[in-house]
This record gives C-alpha cells, structure tokens and sequence, in this order.
C-alpha cells in the first residue's frame, strides 16, 4: 500500500534539462520510493515568453533513460512506454507526444492547463486583502524604478511605500477599480508582502530558515496576459496536489518565504521543504552554464544520453552530489539508493561536481555489462563512422579485448580503430624503441611462421607460443619481438591483449601490416 508521501518534480520547460535538475528529480523519486509514496511529474509552463517546445519532450526521455519514471504526470506515450527504447537515442517528436492522457487524478499535471485555477485563488487573495490588483503601466513601473537609482537606493521594490504611490486597489477609490478591471485595463495581481515581520520555517535541509518581510517585494501573482508567476501556481498545486514535501534546488530558498505567506493567506498547511545543496564547479563557485563550458563538463542531461554514458553511472553520481549512503559503499543500485535514502543526510554545503568522478563511475558500471550488450549498442555507431559491415559478433570480441581499457561506449571506436584500419603512420616514440638493429628479420621471420598457419590454427595461443620459440632461438627477450609486432599491427605500443588482438584482425589482415612494417620502418 502507498502511503501518502506525495512528491513532485515540477521542471519548467524552458530548455533542455540539467543535469542538476535531474539531480532534485533523482532525490524526489528516491525520497517518495523510501516512503512508498508517489512520484509526480508537473510541468511548469505558465511562462510563455520562455517555452521552449522540446524541452517537455527531453524531460521524459531524460527521466525514463534515468529509471525516474513518474507515477503521475503528463501521460504521453513516452511516459506510457516501457521505457526500453535504445541507449543514447531520441525517440521521434509523434511517438513521443502522443494524446495527452493524464496518468493520476490529480491533473492536469501541466499547469498552463490549470490557469482558471489560479485566478480562483488570486481572486480569493484580493478578497481577503492579502493581495491587490496594481494597474501600473510598464513606463510607470520603469518611473519608479528611476526614482530609485537616483535616490541611490539599489533595489527598486514595490514594498508598502512605494505601493503607496502607484496605481493600484489599495491607493484608487473602489468605484475608480472597478471600472478599470470592467474596461479591461491591463493589471497584475500582487502579493501584499506584510512590513516587519520574520517569516520563519524549518527546512529539512538547511534546518531554521528566517526571512524579513522588508526584504520582499510585493510579489506579481497573476501577470498582465492572465497567466500565473511561479510562485503562485507553484503553492496552489503543491496544495492542491496534496504535495507532502517540497524537495528542489537551492536557487528555490528565496522564494520559500513568500510562499510561506501564501499558504498562510491561503488557510493551508504549507508542505515540508527541503533545499538542496548547489552543484559546484570543479574550479569553485556554482556550477553556471558558462563555468561548465570552460571546465569542458557537459550540463544537459541529453548530453550524456546521446554521448552513450551509462544512466545507471550518472544516476549513482547524481545521488552522491549532496548525498551518501552513511557507509562506505560508492556503487549502488537505484532499489539500494532508495533503501538507503534519508533527507536527513542531505548536506547543507556545495557538492562538487567531479567529472573524473563520474567517469569512474561509467567504467565500472560498463564493465558489469554483458559483452553482447555493450556490442549491439556499439553496431550503430560504428556504422556510423565508417566501420562498415562488422557483424555483432566481432563487435562483442572489439569489447570484449578493450573493456577494461576505456571509460565510455564511444571509446571502443577509438581505442579499437586499428581493427578495422591499418595504421596509416607509427608513433615515433614507440616505433623508434621497438624497431631496433635485426627488428626487421625476426619480424620477417615471425610473419613466414604464422602466414603458414591455416585459418584453424591463427588462434591466439598458437600465434604466441610461435613467438615464444622464436625469441627464445633468437635468444633475445620477449619484449624484442612482441614491441615491433604490436607497433607494426597498432601503429602503437601499448593496447589490448596481442595475440587476441591478432587472431580477430585474420591471417591476411597481419600478413599485409607486417609486410609493410617490414617496409617503412626496416
Ligand atoms: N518550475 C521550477 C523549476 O523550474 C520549480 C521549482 C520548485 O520545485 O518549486 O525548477
């Protein structure tokens, strides 16, 4: 049975996802299963001047590649899927967007859908005085804020003075206020921000929090073309979405204050909250979308998808920026996270975002993958820079000989090109210590030996025990013929298993890079 911990993740789609948004989806997916409560996914998109059209689309891809899928939200045929569409893809725009059919009785989980909703409630706020309709015009506003600067103060607000001389229900005479909402004109509703209180509540994170009301503005509420501001739809859903705890970003701290308010104005409970800690950039400060450029980490959530990370890796990352387990374990499953999760190990400072950290993460998870798996994921990219037709089957053995030596998918293309390509030129240094005085005759030795072997017998174990007897008549050390014979096949001297890497390359294949090793470098 499900408990009544509900929470939400409540995106605004604006662009692509963050990954520190996925981060506050992660904690609120892990803090609703420890409680068996529910997970609900709302979209925040009551401003349209930032509507970014796919950014809807890449947070249900974002959240199913994740495993974060919600209980409740937006049905679309995404959220509806399994989920189990490759890794490191996009599904189409139709079969994403699909009828809108709400999962949960709780919608519509869109809140551009609800907005005669939270005209009610405006409407509601102005009746008890809490909030006043204000029909000042952009150059009004703009007049006051001039009046500002030049008194040299540096936060223009719309606080009980200057409310007091703008245009607005609580300075016009009633007759004067209905007559302009009944000609139409163009207003705000605005928050009645009280003077000289302490706004007070306890975070789960950050612990006792206290604001001045005199630091507020008198918060717009509803905005001129009808639509809501965060702030309000945002407290209307949560209560009326019977939302228990409210887990999300620092960036959010702020704003806790005037929704502390509203709910008060309101007569409602206000839900719990907790703040998570930001996300810092390696070289110090929050990590913004600019210092992520310069520092080469990608900030989209797509990013890593597309770039085949492992979900399973950035998940397990996400859940330690802010959080651990209370032991020292580092890899764990999403049921073991969920198990082990609690808000009150959440920490109030910073968490850093260490790449190499999350590569670490990537290799290990990789490694754990079944060799066929990594290779049917592999085949589509290899075709697409130019591998040709490698069947899945050499694909598996390309994974199988370099699993230990890459960090991500895409590598395997990288570190494995020589299988698929001679090596047009040799690295200097490693040509330069490996092709030494007789290099060339034993060299030409070793290929006459294994090109008698027939295509039954170009195994691994047979083409080194050929070179082990080789060097040994040579008396020479083994290292004297395995470095040229690796140079001259690789281009370069250190790589994968060498026989293994031989016997996948095929008799003919080795025979014709000897040959021109034998060549350039002799
Ligand atoms: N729409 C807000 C966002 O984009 C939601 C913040 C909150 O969780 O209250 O993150």
């Amino acid at each position: 049975m499900s408990s009544n911990v509900r929470v939400r993740f409540a995106p605004s789609p604006t662009g692509l996802l963050h990954i520190g948004g996925l981060r506050t989806a992660l904690y609120n997916y892990l803090f609703a299963k420890h409680h068996n409560g529910t997970f609900v996914l709302r979209i925040e998109d009551t401003d349209r001047t930032r509507y970014v059209e796919e950014a809807e689309q890449d947070i249900f891809e974002n959240l199913i590649w994740a495993s974060l899928k919600p209980d409740e939200g937006p049905a679309t045929a995404i959220m509806n899927s399994a989920g189990d569409w490759p890794r490191g893809t996009s599904v189409t725009e139709e079969s994403a967007l699909g009828e809108e059919k709400d999962t949960g009785s709780f919608g519509p989980y869109r809140q551009s859908k609800r907005t005669e909703l939270y005209h009610t409630y405006a409407k509601q706020l102005v009746d008890s005085g809490h909030a006043y309709y204000a029909f000042d015009t952009v150059d009004e506003i703009e007049a006051m804020r001039e009046r500002f600067r030049t008194a040299k103060n540096p936060t223009p607000k719309y606080d009980p003075q200057t409310r007091s001389t703008m245009k607005n229900s609580l300075t016009l005479p009633e007759n004067e206020v209905r007559r302009l909402l009944d000609d139409g004109a163009e207003h705000v509703v605005r928050l009645k921000v009280p003077s000289g209180e302490t706004v007070r509540f306890d975070d789960l994170v950050r612990e006792s929090v206290s604001f001045e009301t005199d630091g507020l503005d008198d918060q717009v509420l509803l905005k001129a073309d009808g639509m809501p501001t965060y702030h309000l739809a945002n407290v209307v859903d949560d209560h009326l979405m019977s939302i228990t705890h409210v887990i999300r970003g620092e960036e959010w701290l702020s704003s806790a204050p005037k929704h502390i308010l509203l709910y008060r104005y309101l007569g409602w409970e206000p839900p719990e909250m907790a703040h998570l800690p930001l996300i810092m950039s390696p070289g110090g400060g929050k990590l913004s979308k600019r210092k992520a450029e310069e520092e080469g980490i990608p900030v989209n959530v797509r990013d890593y998808r597309l770039d085949h990370y492992e979900p399973e890796a950035l998940v397990n990352f996400l859940a330690f920026l802010g959080w651990g387990p209370g032991d020292d374990r580092e890899f764990l499953t999403l049921p073991e996270m969920i198990e082990a999760f609690t808000l009150d190990r959440v920490n109030k400072s910073g968490a850093i975002f260490d790449f190499k950290k999350l590569l670490w993460f990537n290799e290990h998870v990789m490694r754990d993958r079944e060799d066929a798996d990594l290779a049917r994921e592999l085949q589509p990219l290899a075709a697409e820079k130019g591998w040709g037709d490698v069947n899945e089957r050499f694909l598996k053995s390309v994974v199988r000989l370099l699993k230990e030596r890459v960090s991500r998918l895409p590598e395997f293309l990288e570190a494995g090109k020589f299988y698929v390509e001679a090596p047009k030129e040799y690295e200097e240094k490693a040509a330069k210590k490996a092709w030494k005085e007789g290099t060339t005759e034993r060299v030409a030795k070793y290929r006459d030996r294994i090109a008698a072997l027939g295509d039954e017998t170009f195994v691994a174990p047979e083409l080194k025990q050929i070179l082990t007897d080789l060097v040994e008549e040579e008396e020479v050390g083994f290292g004297k013929l395995m470095m040229p014979v690796r140079v001259a096949v690789t281009g370069v001297g250190s790589g994968p298993d060498l026989f293994e890497s031989l016997e996948l390359l095929g008799r003919e294949e080795v025979i014709r890079r000897l040959d021109a090793a034998v060549v350039k470098l002799g």
